[in-house]
């Protein structure tokens, strides 16, 4: 299954379509990959390169294409691509151990040495790393660049830090959310709809969300999954872990039916 099924892009897709790093290059030092795939008017990387390493053209839509001669891996364009898609990656300084740079715009309270778990493209842990570095510096408006430390084979998979899920507690009883409050303010829906939607037979984030399109809107679930993972566990006094996740899939913004007949783009 190719990415457009799965949502995940791989490694094999990116050399198949021209746009990975070579071997040799990765071992020559730190180089930049742009694992962006959706033909959107978007520039940043290739302006913000002070090395003019990365080419997009008159198109502005179209993918961008990193120069590895001429990329220094020097991360600016990781801070400066708006999609979180651009990563550096090393192979260079030893036959064990390789470093990838990506983007970070989580708090967090990470320091150089800490010992934390790869997450691959999907989220998932994949194996140990070590920070290397953190830059967090005006010029990168509040994006962190954060480099790790993995075992080479995991080079070309690992591009960020793994997350355990963030189980919230429930609310307690006095924290009962009335039927008249906007629980998920995209698609406006309800507390009550959301109990509606339970006692036809939700169980889950997905049941609620397939019911209500509660989670469906602009923030993707963002600003109430944990209110509707609330909910659905005080109606159906579930363990926390028992009412589930929104899956987060593609496009990450809102696209027209005419875009995705395969008409003009952005209309
Ligand atoms: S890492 Fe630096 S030199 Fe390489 S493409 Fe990005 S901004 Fe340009
Ligand atoms: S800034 Fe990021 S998302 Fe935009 S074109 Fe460049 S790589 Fe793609």
């Amino acid at each position: 299954m190719g990415f457009l099924e799965t949502g995940v892009l791989t490694t094999e897709y990116l050399k198949e379509q021209g746009r990975y790093p070579s071997e040799e290059r990765m071992k020559k030092g730190p180089v930049a990959v742009c694992e962006c795939m959706q033909e959107i008017p978007c520039n940043p990387c290739e302006s913000s390169c002070p090395f003019h390493a990365i080419a997009i053209g008159e198109n502005i839509s179209a993918l961008p294409c990193v120069m590895e001669d001429k990329c220094t891996g020097c991360g600016t364009c990781v801070a400066a691509c708006s999609g979180l898609a651009t990563f550096v990656l090393n192979k260079s300084y030893s036959e064990e151990v390789g470093s990838v740079s990506f983007p970070y715009e989580y708090t967090h309270s990470y320091k150089v040495g800490d010992h934390v778990y790869g997450a691959d493209r999907s989220g998932k842990k994949v194996c140990e790393a070590e920070i290397k570095r953190i830059v967090d510096i005006p010029k990168y408006d509040h994006t962190t660049v954060v480099t790790l430390e993995v075992p080479i084979k995991y080079v070309d998979e690992v591009r960020s830090i793994y997350r355990e899920r963030e189980i919230k507690e429930i609310p307690a009883q006095s924290d009962y959310i009335a039927d008249d409050v906007l629980v998920c303010r995209c698609e406006e829906i309800t507390a009550g709809e959301i109990r509606k939607a339970i006692a036809m037979g939700a169980r889950d984030i997905t049941g609620v969300k397939l019911r209500t399109r509660a989670g469906m809107g602009l923030c993707q679930g963002r600003t109430c999954e944990a209110l509707v993972q609330a909910i659905i566990r005080q109606e159906l006094h579930l363990d926390a872990s028992e009412s589930g996740f929104s899956t987060p899939r593609t496009p990450q913004r809102p696209v027209t039916f005419g875009t995705l007949a395969g008409g003009e783009e952005n209309e």
